[in-house]
């Protein structure tokens, strides 16, 4: 008899298993990939060189104690990510800071004059409910329309006018020369890797894995007590009221027979080509190698649920789970795929520790605890 059924091993079901493991929980998770991590997951392919499987992941916190947790598992390889845009036919600083508009305009700007520049060209907008009006309230209508509006087009099939505003307001404006992607105090890579995090994470005797297994295919088989769910809500409820959007990606890696291929750790290409970015890999991990691995992402509707689309009527979809959710009993429902949130790593991370401490102290008041009603860290 397992206490805890735990659906995917990404970051909300490797956290789960192993505080309860530590309580002296008895755990199974499962996942249906042959793999454990999630979609953090990394490897050394053909020649050698540490990829991510499923896309550039970069670790950047605000909460020391997300840090501190996380680095019980790992050392930390100090990592700050910088992204060039390439617009105009130019190689520029994204997020837009002062350098941005100085290299794009031929201009010498100071940082109070780039200021009255982005106000000079800023729409003025009572309310701020869409991804275009949270860049043209700022920036103007010119400068989202080099940066912002074909990404978007390419990354989620979708006008920025279609999108809720959090979604392009995860990329500043700054009227100075920081030219770091984030500013989160906290910015690492684990050092040996995402893959060897989550081993050492769930190396417990209490944790049992199972791989390569969609959990509908043995939950009646395997005796527990309650479940932990981190995959799609949607497909935990059979699709009652209908599929939630989630959009993926397609990523094409490749090995160039050189030190370095671009300048940074990620190039975006707002304008041109079917992908919209390429990042190579040691940048991100530090490692040395006489050659260099890259990936593409071409952004398409099927695959791999990657992203939620954070607009109105998705989110009226998904509360309609979220009430399924709150009324099944002995499931707890955490994670980006589960509770549908555009989530990055450390607030997942955060959630699960939030979610854990509340079924412990549920416990010891003999109360019953859903997945839903939880609070995350929120980002400065
Ligand atoms: P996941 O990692 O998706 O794990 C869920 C697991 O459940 C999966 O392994 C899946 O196989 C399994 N599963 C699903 N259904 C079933 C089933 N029926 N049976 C068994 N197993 C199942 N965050 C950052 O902080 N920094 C970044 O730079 C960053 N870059 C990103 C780039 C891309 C391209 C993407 C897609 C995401 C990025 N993120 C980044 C976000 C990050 O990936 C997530 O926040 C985090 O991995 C979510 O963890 P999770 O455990 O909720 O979900
Ligand atoms: N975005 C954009 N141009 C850029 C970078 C980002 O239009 O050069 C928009 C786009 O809609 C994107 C969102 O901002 O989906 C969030 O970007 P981020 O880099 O955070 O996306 P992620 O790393 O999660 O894919």
């Amino acid at each position: 008899m397992y206490d805890y059924l735990i659906v995917g091993a990404g970051f909300a079901g490797a956290v789960m298993a192993e505080r309860l493991a530590k309580t002296g929980k008895k755990v199974l998770i499962v996942d249906k990939r042959p793999h454990i991590g999630g979609n953090t997951y990394d490897y050394f392919d053909n020649d050698g060189i540490l990829v991510h499987k499923y896309g550039p992941h970069i670790f950047h916190t605000n909460s020391r104690d997300i840090y501190d947790y996380l680095g019980q598992f790992t050392q930390w390889r100090p990592y700050e990510h910088r992204v060039l845009a390439s617009v105009d036919g130019m190689l520029v600083p994204i997020p837009i800071n002062l350098d941005t508009i100085n290299k794009l305009y031929s201009l010498n700007l100071s940082s109070s004059e780039v200021d009255a520049f982005f106000l000079s060209k800023a729409e003025k907008k009572d309310r701020v409910v869409t991804s275009e009006d949270a860049v043209v309230s700022k920036v103007g209508r010119e400068l989202y329309e080099k940066f912002f509006k074909n990404y978007t087009k390419k990354q989620w099939d979708l006008d920025p006018s279609e999108l809720d505003a959090s979604v392009a307001a995860r990329i500043p404006t700054r009227n100075n020369r920081d030219n770091r992607y984030f500013t989160d105090t906290y910015q690492a890579m684990p050092l040996h890797g995402y893959t060897r995090l989550f081993e050492s994470m769930l190396s417990h005797p209490n944790i049992h894995i199972m791989l390569n297994t969609d959990y509908k295919l043995i939950e009646q088989d395997i005796p527990y007590r309650e479940m932990i769910y981190t995959g799609p809500v949607d497909y935990y409820f059979d699709y009652c009221y209908g599929k939630l959007p989630y959009r993926s990606i397609e990523f094409k890696f490749e090995t160039i027979e050189a030190e370095t291929f671009q300048p940074t750790g990620t190039v975006n290409f707002p304008n041109e080509h079917p992908y919209t970015r390429v990042t190579e890999f040691k940048y991100l991990t530090g490692q040395k190698h006489p050659k260099t691995s890259v990936v593409y992402e071409y952004p398409k509707a099927e695959g791999d649920p990657y992203y939620p689309v954070p607009r109105p009527e998705n989110a009226e979809l998904y509360k309609k789970y979220q009430l399924l959710a709150a009324e099944t009993n002995n499931v707890h429902f955490v994670g980006r795929l589960a509770t549908y949130k555009y989530y990055n790593m450390d607030q997942v991370v955060g959630q699960s520790l939030t979610l854990f401490k509340k079924i412990i102290s549920s416990k010891e008041n003999g109360k019953h605890v859903n997945g839903h009603r939880i609070s995350i860290p929120q980002k400065a």
